[in-house]
């Protein structure tokens, strides 16, 4: 699929056509309206909807919204920088309808992701959609580089009974056991024929290891199409866990002891077909381009880690020795670095060799997170980055010195020092633009100063079901 244009006032070529058929179908299939869906700064899904006669209207002009969103915290309060924050001025949501989906686990309703763009026409550089595409478009232009990209999902299922917003586990089955799946089996097939419906090509469904916890993983896509894709999948996820009195927190940390909810991010780089993470001279098969993209991304992320963990409660969840990737090491099917590197079963490594960068969560926008991975693993090729040596087990069990002399260094302990390492990155500040990375910051701190007063507990409380 060619990739898609930027809207502009009247609408893309041939979309107010294609808008007057679809809203016909839509109408005769019983769909009254159409979502429209993008997430903000903060990693908030935010929402208009239009009745399907409007479709046709929102192609062609946008729908609007205000760009205030762009700086709201989890909590709806409102944070400002230079340009965002104020009440003034008004944007336009464009649906993309190439990923119009009929919703299956919500009657009556389809769902569509938006760029948003200014009442004049320009990009909106507070757009984490718009930032994506472009980060993809460039690659390819420049460097004839594509990606396919992947969102794992882990959540938390408790009861929608349980008073006020305590936690109570939906299973307290074992953890990848077969009692958890039997006690969740009408709801877990309800999900899967949700997902055949909508046609998001389910990989894996199962019971994780924390209290009612699940993981959905899907087949990889370009990386836009993966960031709608897990935006998609928690919706449904949302609506058919509403339908069985149960309630989904995708927080990275629903009670601030244990295991938490990570949102895995599995990426490959491409060129003309051929999978740069195979076949290559280099560590298992990497090229070195796919060593020195990888490389990237570990000097980075700490930095990268006010992207990928942007709430407080992400830090509740990035401790060591629970799978989350706490330091910047990379192994192969090593599950405590932050890189793990999947070369792929025999036979199927050219196709399925991919990096998996643990240190993401479900707070995270995830085109803000995708995007600032691929500019920090395409800045690690343009400077050749050396890989540094494979870590084996356990990152947690190197002696102090030892870490420090392999260049092993553990991520942020907390938003305020991920924002400390974000603010001296020029290279990911410049590629997200000054409206986005001073909105990355402006709205990090304002989450860290609106759980100022509360001990680890509050915090798990404060944004168990914000995300
Ligand atoms: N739940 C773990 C996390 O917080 C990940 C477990 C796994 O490797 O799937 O990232
Ligand atoms: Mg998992």
């Amino acid at each position: 699929m060619p990739p898609l244009v930027d809207p502009v006032p009247g609408g893309r070529t041939g979309d107010h056509a294609r808008a007057h058929a679809l809203a016909h179908e839509l109408s005769a299939q019983g769909v009254r309206g159409i979502v429209l869906a993008y997430v903000d700064t903060a990693g908030i899904c935010r929402v208009k909807t239009v009745p399907c006669q409007r479709l046709q209207s929102a192609v062609a002009w946008g729908v609007g919204m205000s760009p205030v969103f762009d700086t709201f915290l989890a909590n709806d309060a409102i944070v400002r920088t230079d340009v965002l924050g104020s009440p003034d001025g008004d944007l336009r949501l464009y649906p993309d309808l190439d990923r119009l989906v009929v919703l299956a686990a919500q009657p009556g309703w389809a769902w569509a992701p938006v760029d948003r763009i200014t009442q004049e026409g320009d990009r909106h550089p507070g757009c984490s959609r718009t930032f994506l595409r472009r980060i993809v478009a460039d690659a390819e232009a420049r460097h004839g580089l594509t990606f396919k990209a992947g969102i794992e999902i882990e959540w938390s299922l408790g009861r929608a009974a349980a008073p006020g917003d305590e936690f109570a586990p939906a299973t307290t089955a074992p953890a990848y056991g077969a009692t958890r799946q039997i006690e969740l089996s009408d709801y877990t097939a309800d999900l899967l024929a949700a997902f055949e419906k909508q046609e998001v090509p389910v990989a894996q469904l199962h019971p994780e290891y924390a209290p009612g916890q699940f993981e959905l993983s899907t087949g990889a896509l370009d990386p836009v199409a993966a960031a709608d894709q897990s935006v998609l999948v928690r919706q449904t996820i949302r609506a058919v866990s509403h339908k069985y009195g149960l309630r989904a927190s995708f927080s990275p940390a629903v009670t601030e002891r244990g295991v938490g909810n990570g949102g895995h991010l599995h990426l490959s780089v491409w060129r003309h077909g051929v999978n740069l993470h195979s076949g290559g001279e280099g560590r298992y098969g990497m090229t070195g381009e796919a060593e020195s993209f990888v490389a990237g991304l570990l000097t980075r992320l700490p930095a990268l880690t006010a992207v990928t963990a942007p709430s407080p409660a992400s830090y509740l969840r990035l401790k060591p020795s629970q799978w989350a990737g706490v330091f910047t090491a990379w192994g192969r099917e090593t599950r405590e670095t932050a890189i793990r590197i999947v070369t792929g079963t025999s036979g199927h490594q050219s196709q399925d060799a991919n990096l998996e960068v643990k240190p993401v969560d479900l707070a995270a926008n995830p085109y803000l997170a995708l995007g600032c991975v691929i500019a920090a693993g395409l800045d690690g090729i343009a400077s050749a980055t050396p890989l540094p040596e494979e870590v084996v087990d356990d990152p947690a069990r190197l002696i102090p010195d030892e870490a420090v002399a392999r260049g092993v260094r553990r991520l942020p302990t907390s938003l305020s020092h991920a924002v400390d390492a974000f603010r001296e990155d020029e290279m990911l500040r410049a590629a997200l633009g000054p409206v986005l990375a001073d909105a990355v910051v402006a709205v990090r701190e304002g989450e860290t100063a609106s759980v100022a007063d509360l001990d680890d507990a509050g915090v798990a409380t404060a944004y168990r079901w914000k995300y």
